[in-house]
């Protein structure tokens, strides 16, 4: 084999490939979002055998030589990189069989229905044995692949490269030390802030026009984006130029879907603005859940819930909710939409808390993978944490434990990458704010010189570099987490006038 033939090799699979995930992505979506239920058994059987053909077209012997011979070469950086992550993509899968796959992908697919199910009908029995088998099956299959190494560990470097538990365990620390004494301080001024105003009746109807508003003021076009309602939002990435969010209202609380929404934008801009060149490089286009988070929560938290942000936004949504809003001003909108409060569910939570949901999600994780905790006794080791941390529990299991799709889906050791970019995207706000009049720009509803600096910075790079590699990149330092402390102590002293 020579250099020529092996790309040849290379690039006509990945197309094939490419084609196979375009299609199932496309039937994800549908499944996710309006495919009626009765359905599922059959839909999720068909999605088996498609994984399994996904699976012969990745092993494909030519395909796997000629990634392994590559490997070996120096063609140029971007090739080299999307060859690398390519080969540790196959060493993972080589490693299982074809039957293997399917059986993964079916148990994944139940689960996650299972999972809907139980959560909608408040009924945890009805999820925890598929969760039981798929937390087994994902020990199983991370022991297989690194024997030597913590199965947790396997899949925290899934989700974002070089990270495990020391490095993990080193930033929930800080987390710990450094925000809960505040959060405690600030749940003894509870009420202090009146946010009642914010849980009155939303029409659903009513807060889909006012989205149609505020993804105008993103810039986010149907040109290229598409939103659909889902029970948990989500964003799917098609293509570069195919990008689609879901979002859900509820009609008690104005604020939840325009935040949800905004972070999933986030995940969108990103999918879209990488850089065109890349189109042809699936594994540099595949980035890091730790760098997407960096920039949903950037969009949903660093520009979101600021005033600026509101500036030409706040009198639409006054005109849609005259008798909730009318009498409301910004200054009191965006004190409530900012009001800190040990809560249940996660999604919900204000920037100030949403970490330790995630510290505990964490700690969770760990222990399930360690074996420290019976899966039995899952369910009262999670009200327990909320308890220890946040001093609450959960009256309804959909809000508590059944709240997140993510174990339903074998996202084991995602988590841990909303705190992580959260933190990234503190550093990189430090740094816009220094390179751009942020709140110039946002009160007057330029929000394209904010998504163009982003898309220059970070977004255009793709996977070709670590999240480490660009954070120093994008800000000309290392990756410092105190930078997120800071912002968060920052603002919250500030609001609940805390010295
Ligand atoms: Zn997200």
């Amino acid at each position: 084999m020579n250099k020529k033939e092996a790309l040849k090799i290379y690039r006509t699979q990945n197309e094939k490939i490419a084609a196979y995930s375009l299609l199932m992505a496309t039937a994800g979506f549908d499944r996710m979002t309006i495919a009626p239920k009765d359905g599922s058994a059959y839909r999720n059987r068909m999605f088996s055998i498609i994984s399994g053909e996904m699976y012969t077209l990745r092993t494909q012997k030519d395909y796997i030589d000629a990634i392994l011979y590559l490997a070996d070469q120096k063609i140029d950086e971007v090739t080299d990189r999307d060859i690398a992550l390519a080969k540790k993509s196959i060493e993972n899968i080589i490693k299982f069989t074809k039957e293997e796959m399917m059986e993964y992908s079916l148990a994944e697919m139940t689960a996650n229905d299972k999972w809907l199910e139980a959560k909608l009908s408040n009924d945890y029995s009805i999820f925890e044995p598929h969760l039981k088998k798929l937390i087994e099956l994902n020990k199983k299959m991370a022991n297989r692949r690194n024997p030597k190494a913590d199965p947790y560990d396997v899949l925290l470097d899934d989700f974002e490269e070089g990270m495990d538990r020391k490095k993990y365990d080193a930033f929930f620390s800080l987390i710990r030390k450094e925000l809960l004494p505040l959060i405690k301080k600030i749940d003894k001024k509870k009420g202090m802030i009146d946010d009642s105003f914010l849980y009155k009746y939303y029409p659903a109807e009513k807060q889909a026009l006012f989205m149609k508003d505020a993804m105008k003021y993103l810039g986010f076009s149907s040109n290229w984006g598409y939103m659909g309602l889902t029970e948990h939002p989500f964003t799917s990435g098609f293509s570069r130029n195919d990008v689609r969010v879901t979002t859900s209202y509820d009609e008690h609380n104005i604020t939840a879907a325009i935040f949800s929404l905004v972070h999933e934008c986030g995940h969108a801009f990103y999918e879209h603005q990488v850089d065109p060149k890349f189109d042809k490089y699936p594994f540099i286009r595949n980035m890091s859940s730790g760098m997407h988070e960096s920039q949903s929560r950037f969009f949903e938290n660093y520009l979101a819930r600021r005033r600026s942000f509101f500036v030409t936004l706040y009198p639409k949504l006054q005109s849609y909710f005259p008798e909730n809003l009318g009498n409301v001003s910004l200054d009191d909108f965006i004190r409530a939409a900012n009001v800190s409060k040990c809560s249940l569910v996660r999604t919900e939570a204000d920037e100030l808390t949403y970490p330790i949901h995630i510290l505990i999600r964490y700690e969770l994780e760990k222990d399930i993978f360690k074996g420290k905790i019976s899966l039995d006794e899952l369910e009262k080791a999670w009200d327990d944490k909320y308890m220890k941390y946040l001093g609450i529990k959960a009256e309804k299991v959909s809000d508590g434990i059944l709240q997140d799709v993510h174990w339903s889906e074998s996202y084991y050791g995602y988590f841990p990458t909303y705190a992580l970019g959260s933190a990234i995207g503190a550093q990189l706000f430090y740094k816009m704010k220094q390179d751009l009049d942020v709140d110039e720009l946002l009160s007057k509803g330029q929000f394209k010189k904010i998504t163009d600096y982003l898309k220059k910075n970070v977004q255009r790079y793709g996977a070709l570099y670590n999240f480490e590699q660009i954070v120093k990149m994008a800000t000309g330092e290392d990756f410092d987490p105190h930078y997120y402390i800071d912002y968060l102590k920052e603002k919250y002293c500030a609001l609940y006038k805390i010295k």
